[in-house]
Formats: C-alpha cells, structure tokens, sequence
C-alpha cells in the first residue's frame, strides 16, 4: 500500500521481499478469504501503549476507501458476522489487486532478497546490504510484520532495525492465537473436540461475546483469540456458557414447570448435550428438576455460567495471527510514520506496537499506515 502511493506520487519505489512470493499472509489469511477490512473500525478496537497513535493513519485512510478500491477492481466480497468483510472467491483477489496497483504505479518488487543490514550513511541516505547486492535509497520503510507463523519467513528483523536507531521495542508475544490447558483438563475435555458455541468470555479488562471452540490441544474461537491478546500468563478467565439467559432464574423456573424433567434435559437446550454430561458429573446430570434445591440450582448455573478457567498458555507464534509488542509509537510520527530521530527511516504495519482485533483490523492497520507513509516517503 505504501508503495503503491509512493508511486503514485513519481517515487521510484523498489519493494525488497525474502520471501518467494509477495503477500504470503494475505494468501493465507481470513481461511483463505481474507478478512481485508471491517465496517465497523474503530481505534478502540487497537492494543498499543499508545492508543491514540492508530487514530491518525486510520481516521485518513479509511474502510470505506479500501472498499472503494476493492470495488473498482470488480472483486466480489460480503460480510461474514460483525462488519468483517471476506472475499467471496479467494485471498488471491486482494493479492493481485494490490500487485496490479503497484504495476501501474511502476512499483518494482524484488523477490527472494534477504535483508542484511541497514546504514544511515547520512540523513534520507540509506545504505541497504542484501544477499543480493546493496541498495541506496532516500526513504527506508520497514515493514516486516510481526512474528507470527515463523514457518512464513517472520523475522524479528525489523525490531533489530528500530533497535540499531536507538528505537524502544515493546516485549513481543503471541495475540489472536488458542488456548493451551493444564493436562487434567486437556484430558477432561478432550471428548469435545471440535464442539463450539456462543458464549461471553471476559477477564478484568474486557469482554467477547463469540463462539469458543474446543480443540484437541485446548480452546480456540473467535472469543477465546480476541481475549488471547488481552491474557496474561498465570491469569484466568472467566467463560459464561449461557450468555443469552440469566442461568438461575431459567433453572428455577424450569423447577416449576417442567419438574418431572432431567436436569441435563433441560440444559440440552441451551447447550450441546456433550458439553452438558461432561460438565454435570453422572449423578447429578440424571436428577430431576423437582428434587434439586434452590442452591443446587444456583451451583448449577454457576457452573455454566461462570466458568473460571486458568490457561496452561498459548499456542505461541505458531498459530498466532499476530504478535502484540513491537516499535514503540512514541517514537514514531503518526502523521507520517517516520521515526522522530532518524530522518527517512518509516516504520508501517504489524512491526509497530499497535495490535488489532481479530475481523479485519490488522489489515486495515496495514492499508492505513501504509497509505499514510506512501503520502511522504
Ligand atoms: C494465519 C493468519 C491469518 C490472518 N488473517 C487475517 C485476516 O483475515 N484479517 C486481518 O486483518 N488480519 C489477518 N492476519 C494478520 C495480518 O496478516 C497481518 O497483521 C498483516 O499481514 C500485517 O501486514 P504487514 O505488511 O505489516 O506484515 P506481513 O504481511 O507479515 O509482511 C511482512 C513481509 O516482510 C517480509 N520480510 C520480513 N523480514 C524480511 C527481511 N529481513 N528481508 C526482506 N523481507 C522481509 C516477509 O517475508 C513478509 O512478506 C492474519 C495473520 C495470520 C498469521
């Protein structure tokens, strides 16, 4: 996106990528779909110790421009559940609009080049060392992304470069990324493997109301990615299985009238049947309604309700869809993206500090900051 503006504006642009093929990520993400943006943007919808730093970059490049865009190249796309906007064929339609962009805004890009080294040689003069041959350049954009999914070629490269110009790195970890648990409790709920459904989950600073998936390594789904980002080791978090009813009052009020009735009868309604037997131990699961008293009912509820549940981790960089951390925003213009201390060196994307919800916000951080660099550089 960056280069594409760039471009535009009579830049020479050259693109220097390690990997041997552009935009692996964009290929692979939203299922294959790419999820590439989200109606409903919105810089609260950021993690960064800076949070107003995304405010400026996305409030001038916009969804509502990378729709536009996404239109006049004719791609077909809808909205899958809460503003997320996926193609309707493939990732590879966004791809090739991007790369047909950049070859009319004469954009070069240069494959399988590993970067090196970076040297200031004086202000807006980069030298560049790749294993092909060096490079000189006026302007110098990091964007290498976070370090998700290593096995795609992330490298902490581009925090290395912030750090060489004296620039803070925030601690890096996995976000948007599953659930591992303590072995008892990967035993215990191994049997619902690939059962998912609605539920709130919170923890002190926030709530997702999605579905949660069990896996065979633990627990994953939209709601347990989106507070992925916001966990931290040692803490629990707290699962409300019934987030459309006030558990209690629906178990009381079953009580009355449908006594005759199974306890897990009842839940079954509400809830797969196997999430249900597993959670009542076998005694109580067979009770009917009419012989459980009213504080076995509230222990009941609570047990669905208010599920506190301890992480044994994550999944890590392996399967995360983005790394929290990185280059910190203070140091960054957020006008221009350009390091205050080092004239002509940009940072855009997911190697800066800013971290965006699972449903298209990571794109679109990456669009916005690029556009608002290409604007400059
Ligand atoms: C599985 C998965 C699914 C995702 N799905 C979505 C989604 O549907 N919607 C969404 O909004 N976000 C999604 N994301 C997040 C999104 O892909 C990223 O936030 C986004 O790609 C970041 O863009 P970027 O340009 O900053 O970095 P990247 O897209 O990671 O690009 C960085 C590039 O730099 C190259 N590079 C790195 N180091 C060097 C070096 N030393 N020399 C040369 N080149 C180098 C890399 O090869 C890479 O091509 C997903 C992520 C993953 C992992």
């Amino acid at each position: 996106m960056c280069a594409i503006e760039a471009g535009k504006r009579g830049r020479k642009v050259l693109v220097l990528e390690k990997a041997n093929k552009p935009g692996k990520k964009i290929l692979m993400s939203g299922g294959g779909r790419c999820n590439f943006t989200n109606y409903h943007i919105n810089p609260n919808d950021y993690i960064s110790h800076n949070p107003h730093f995304c405010k400026s970059a996305l409030s001038r490049y916009t969804q509502w421009d990378f729709i536009n865009l996404v239109k006049k190249h004719g791609i077909p796309f809808h909205e899958k559940t809460l503003g997320q906007l996926f193609c309707d064929h493939k990732s590879q339609d966004i791809l090739t609009m991007l790369l047909s962009e950049c070859q009319q805004a004469n954009v070069e890009i240069r494959l399988n080049t590993q970067i090196e080294k970076i040297e200031k040689v004086s202000d807006h003069h980069f030298k560049i060392n790749s294993d092909r041959g060096d490079f000189h350049c006026q302007s110098l954009v990091v964007a290498t992304g976070g370090l998700s999914i290593p096995t795609m070629g992330a490298s902490p490269f581009g925090y290395k470069i912030a750090e060489q110009f004296g620039i803070k790195i925030w601690p890096t970890r996995a976000g948007l990324v599953p659930f591992t648990l303590h072995v008892a409790e990967k035993e215990r709920f191994a049997e619902l493997s690939g059962i998912g459904f609605d539920s709130l989950v919170s923890n002190d600073q926030i709530s997702f109301r999605e579905n949660i998936l069990f896996t065979h390594r633990g627990l994953s789904g939209p709601a347990i990615l989106q507070i992925s980002s916001y966990w931290q080791p040692g803490e629990a978090i707290l699962i409300n299985m019934l987030p459309e009813i006030n558990a209690v009052e629906m178990l009381k009020s079953a009580k009355k009238s449908q006594p005759q009735k199974q306890i897990k009868t009842i839940l079954a309604e509400y809830l797969p049947k196997r999430v249900v037997e597993l959670f009542l131990n076998t005694d109580l699961a067979e009770i009917k309604m009419a012989a459980l008293s009213h504080q076995q009912l509230e222990d009941i509820a609570k047990l669905f309700a208010n599920w506190p549940l301890k992480p044994n981790g994550t999944e890590g960089y392996r399967t995360a869809e983005v790394t929290l951390g990185g280059v910190d925003c203070d140091a960054i213009s957020s006008k221009t993206l350009m390091a205050e201390n080092v004239p002509g060196l940009y940072f855009i994307g997911e190697v800066l500090d800013v971290t965006g919800w699972l449903g298209g916000f990571n794109f679109q951080w990456a669009w916005s900051s690029g556009w608002a660099a290409g604007q400059v550089v």
